[in-house]
């Protein structure tokens, strides 16, 4: 049985410790002939957040919707088209590796495979001790190996633990390995991409609980990707809603789950099992996903939209900013909502 863990202290007087401002990320497409002019596709398209240091961000949308590609763009392995991410004051696009150098040990990253993202021939103290030795230089093997330690405890893995090869250990204590090379340099920022969406519930409920009390030790920001909503609202402060790279709504997590304003919102919402379908069918025409290698002209969710109308096929509904900080990008946001209800 896990306790609850108490949300950690906020600053709201800090600045923002991440802040992206009209992100935008295009893949080139392959040309249908050699002479055939360039076509890219918008991955991230005119997205603005902050993430505050202490603060959980939870990422989500369906398949597709760009949340992998902007945590790649914020380590630095995914070229921005253009647009601004700012960590710490310090300008992330377009710098260079010496620039990066100093800021890599402040945002890493714990992947969604357990097993796959620790190489099978290393033992478990060279897995945590990896990223020390390229972005920690400054310490000596004994320092190195203290710092191991001392973060395999924290992440509850004993000293038996580190001789042992990724093979020898459970999908959970995998992950936990994972979260101790992430955490071992002492990072701000832990962007976490379906982090516990490989393990069974009791132990994502274990690991959501470690990763929490490690932010309130720490005071680290967490960018938390994920497309299942229990999750984001279990672990996150505040969510994002993306749909195919496109910000549709923003607030604090308690308001987005007791009242969403978006349409797509509601309609994620009402996909968890158990609700009961023609309340369902109610939320989401059938429609195509958008062709996002042409620059829209209306509402990217227009076509499964059910309170899509003309305004919606011709402009793209601004952003609006709300009072208690919620950001909603739709023509219509002030419907009445009713909670969704399960099926009998
Ligand atoms: S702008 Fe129109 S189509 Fe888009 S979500 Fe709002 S109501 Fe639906």
């Amino acid at each position: 049985m896990t306790r609850p863990v108490a949300a950690p202290r906020l600053d709201a007087t800090a600045g923002p410790l991440l802040a992206v401002r009209q992100l935008r990320i295009q893949h080139r497409l392959p040309r249908a002939h050699p002479f055939a002019r360039p076509r890219y596709l918008r991955a991230v398209d005119e997205l603005n957040f902050n993430l505050h240091a202490g603060e959980t961000l939870a990422l989500v949308g369906e398949s597709g919707s760009g949340k992998s590609t902007l945590a790649r763009a914020l380590l630095g392995v995914q070229p921005v088209s253009s647009g601004s991410i700012r960590f710490d004051g310090h300008e992330l696009v377009g710098l260079d590796r010496r620039g990066w150098q100093p800021l890599r040990r402040q945002i890493q990253m714990v992947f969604q495979d357990p097993q796959g993202s620790l190489d099978p021939r290393m033992r478990v103290a060279q897995i945590v001790a990896e990223p020390l030795v390229y972005l920690c230089p400054e310490l000596d093997a004994a320092e190195r190996r203290h710092r191991v330690e001392q973060t395999l405890e924290r992440v509850g893995l004993g000293p038996e633990m580190l001789e042992c090869y990724p093979r020898q250990l459970s999908g959970g204590q995998c992950q936990r390995v994972g979260i101790a090379r992430a955490l071992v340099c002492g990072p701000r920022l832990l962007i976490c991409d379906e982090a516990v969406a490989a393990l069974d519930a009791v132990t994502q409920a274990q690991v959501l609980q470690l990763l929490r009390e490690i932010q309130m030790q720490t005071g680290m920001a967490m960018l938390f990707i994920t497309h299942d909503l229990a999750i984001a609202r279990q672990i996150s402060d505040r969510v994002l809603v993306m749909y195919y790279g496109r910000l549709m709504e923003q607030a604090p997590t308690r308001t987005l789950f007791a009242a969403p304003r978006h349409p797509y919102t509601r309609a994620l919402l009402a996909s968890v099992p158990g609700v009961d379908p023609a309340q369902r069918a109610a939320l989401l025409r059938p429609g195509a996903a958008p062709d996002t290698s042409v620059p829209s002209t209306g509402c990217l969710f227009a076509a499964r939209c059910p309170m899509a109308d003309e305004q919606c096929l011709r402009r793209v509904p601004p952003v609006h900013r709300l009072r208690d900080g919620s950001a909603v990008a739709c023509h219509y946001i002030a419907e009445a909502w009713v909670p969704p209800t399960k099926a009998a």
